[in-house]
């Protein structure tokens, strides 16, 4: 769907150079941008060039090379920065801890004892309570379908900026908090 460059999504305006970046990967459809507020260095973003607030957004083809390359970005940290491990994490949503309305893939390296803390007390779900919740997640899935192989559509070569309209900023905000 939606997918112009926004003036007032900050992605948009890395991938169009209106801000300035360190970029250190880029293709016709993905972006690796390095974070100038991250969490170790050398923690990359990987973004699609064209706008999707969130994940269940972006088509197919674009989601599989965001994920390549986050893989691709992910070995070149472990190369280069000599990095022990990584995270490969998206926040999708607001509740999730989303900040920037432009679908991203954070790439982070990980070194022991690095104070980053990704951790979480897990949830103890009786044998009822799980089985309930595979249910519903099961009966969802039945519907995922085939993959798209192709984009959808053709790609616009150079797309005029467009500034959200607030019922766009609205609808954006409804999705990323996944309200009707
Ligand atoms: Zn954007």
């Amino acid at each position: 769907m939606e997918s112009k460059p926004r003036e007032s999504c900050i992605v948009c305006q890395i991938v169009s150079n209106n801000i300035p970046s360190k970029k250190v990967y880029e293709d016709e459809l993905v972006m690796a941008v390095l974070d100038v507020n991250g969490s170790n260095a050398g923690h990359c973003f990987v973004i699609p060039k064209s706008h999707y607030a969130i994940i269940e957004q972006v088509p197919d083809i674009e989601i599989g090379r965001l994920f390549q390359v986050s893989n691709k970005i992910s070995s070149a940290i472990f190369e280069s920065l000599g990095a022990q491990g990584t995270n490969i994490f998206v926040a999708n949503g607001i509740p999730a801890g989303q900040t920037v309305a432009h679908f991203t893939i954070n790439v982070i390296p990980r070194k022991e004892n690095d104070g980053i803390n990704l951790q979480w007390q897990p949830k103890q779900l009786s044998e009822e309570e799980m089985s309930t919740v595979e249910l519903k997640l099961k009966e969802q899935t039945k519907n995922i379908g085939h993959f798209e192989k192709e984009e959808r559509k053709p790609r616009i070569q150079a797309p005029k900026p467009v500034i959200m309209s607030d019922e766009e900023e609205e609808y954006f905000g409804r999705q990323m908090r996944r309200l009707p």
